[in-house]
């Protein structure tokens, strides 16, 4: 039955159930449920149909959302699907890994007096229905064209411009390094957030739908970004960024200090059934360890579930400034707290202890938050004598990630990047100082988000085709 809209004033606010914490603890299943179709449509019907949607605005992909919505209230689910996903390559992992409360949620009007439309469960639960239902479809193109682009990596960026391109018709050939599509979808993400099973059949859909897939070819090492340039009309760089910020001091070459990247890896490719030589050994695996996740950011907080699901004796996070000023998201730390994850706020590491050059400690010192530099952030001053050890067998460092060094892995020292190796692009064009050479996603923004890599994929799409035709038209013109 079709449901009016505006009902935030009668309907409260209403999450998808979340699994008992205890249950969560003993699996990697994901840990929200799926909304019933009564329940989607009932929230749906909260949204007051604004006419300036603030949703949209702060959605990075700028979503028709009141649009869908209101469908969805009323029952018409494949439109609802169809609105959504011509704006978005991947509704379904948006609706689960976006930190809505930053974007859309966060900006919903409602949220002024009553609580925020729940989009982000909606989207999810639209197009998870949408696969049920066999709405989704390959991006088949219903005519081919001659067009060639190449594709470097297969993260949500490089995805996104695959799929916007081959419909259109263009030959797409996307090569990654990894034997699997999807980039830090498949290996960073864990499966509690995003069930692996979502991703796959995507990259399913999309090799049915003509886009060939290069993997375990890295370009640098087994291709040159020269021979790409070549045989591609364009070539769009989608790298990601992966080289892990380090942390120095006593002891930090001891056993048992790992990159979160390999450990995240690790699990999630046990979870898919490989070989993992590392996990089996104990190195990468938790279970029955202390283990300490140094860093206060989304990452740390998939490591430090991670390790309560791998069974782990102990985990501790030790975040240098308080729960107030973490970088990660809210939500997940109160999932991490439920789940039985310690917290050591204010605590900086300085040092490892161990013993036969194992670990089995970090030395570190309780912090204060001081005045504000100039950018408003309050500086983080050492407490003198209030130093400690925590006890650890297993450490994760989850500090972050920088870009690696391009210029040098491709052979391309014409390829400028900036100060922190973030390639350069023109901003309207995303073209590279390279003729024929776009660039999109973490590795021009720095780590970001999948939505921001989707909307940047999508972009690059249009700019490629535009420069592709000029071309084709003026060469002269096109080349300069
Ligand atoms: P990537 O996803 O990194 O993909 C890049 C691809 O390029 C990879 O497959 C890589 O193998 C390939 N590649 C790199 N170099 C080469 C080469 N030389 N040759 C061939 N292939 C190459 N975002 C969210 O929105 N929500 C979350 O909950 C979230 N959780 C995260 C958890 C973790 C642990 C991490 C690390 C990140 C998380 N992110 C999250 C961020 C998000 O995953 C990234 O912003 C997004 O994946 C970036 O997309 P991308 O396409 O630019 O790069
Ligand atoms: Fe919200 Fe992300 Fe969906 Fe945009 S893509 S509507 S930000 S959940
Ligand atoms: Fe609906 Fe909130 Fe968006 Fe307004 S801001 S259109 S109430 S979801």
């Amino acid at each position: 039955m079709a449901e009016r809209m505006l009902q935030f004033v009668r309907l409260s606010q209403q999450t998808p159930d979340k699994r008992d914490a205890a249950e969560r603890r003993t699996d990697f299943g994901e840990i929200y449920q799926r909304f019933s179709a009564e329940r989607a449509s009932e929230q749906a019907s909260r949204c007051s149909q604004c006419g300036v949607p603030f949703c949209s605005v702060h959605c990075p992909l700028n979503q028709n959302i009141p649009d869908w919505l209101k469908l969805t209230a009323e029952g018409r689910l494949q439109e609802a699907h169809e609105v959504n996903a011509a704006t978005n390559t991947f509704p379904e992992i948006c609706g689960r890994v976006c930190p809505q409360d930053r974007l859309c949620e966060g900006n919903c009007v409602i949220e002024k007096g009553f609580e925020s439309v729940t989009i982000g469960a909606v989207e999810r639960y639209i197009n998870d229905t949408a696969w049920e239902m066999g709405w989704v479809k390959p991006p088949t193109p219903s005519r081919e064209l001659a067009h060639s682009v190449g594709i470097i990596g297969a993260g949500p960026a490089g995805l996104a411009a695959a799929e916007q391109l081959r419909k259109r018709g263009w030959q797409v050939t996307v090569y990654d390094r990894y034997d699997r599509v999807g980039g830090l979808m498949i290996y960073g993400i864990p499966n509690f957030k995003l069930e692996k099973e979502v991703v796959l059949r995507r990259a399913e859909q999309f090799a049915a739908g003509g886009i060939n897939f290069v993997l375990n070819c890295a370009i640098g090492r087994d291709v040159t970004l020269d021979e790409l340039r070549a045989k591609h009309d364009a070539v769009l760089i989608a790298t990601g960024v992966y080289k892990a910020r380090d942390i120095g001091g006593e002891g930090a070459d001891l056993s048992g200090i790992v990159p979160a990247l390999e450990y995240l890896t690790a699990s999630n490719r046990e979870g898919l059934g490989d070989d993992v030589p590392d996990f089996a050994s104990g190195a990468l695996n938790a279970a029955g360890k202390r283990v300490v996740v140094i860093g206060g950011g989304d990452t740390a907080m998939d490591c430090v579930r991670t390790a309560i699901r791998q069974g782990a004796a102990s985990v501790t996070c030790l975040y240098r400034r308080d729960k107030a000023n973490m970088p990660g998201s809210m939500r997940e730390v109160k999932n991490a707290e439920e789940e039985g994850v310690t917290f050591s706020w204010l605590s900086a590491p300085e040092g490892f202890v161990g013993e036969n050059g194992a670990v089995t400690g970090v030395r570190a010192v309780k912090m204060h938050l001081g005045l504000p530099d100039a950018t408003g952030r309050q500086q983080v001053e050492r407490i003198a004598g209030s130093e400690f050890t925590e006890p650890a067998d297993l450490v994760i460092k989850a500090l972050g990630f920088d870009p690696e060094d391009l210029p040098a892995m491709f052979g391309a020292p014409e390829l400028a990047v900036s100060r922190w190796g973030t390639v350069q692009v023109d901003r309207r064009s995303m073209m590279t100082k390279l003729p024929g050479v776009f660039a999109a996603g973490d590795i021009v923004r720095g780590a970001s988000l999948v939505v921001w890599g989707i909307r940047d994929g999508r972009d690059a799409a249009d700019q490629i085709e535009k420069y592709v035709l000029a071309k084709a038209v003026t060469p002269a013109l096109a080349a300069e």
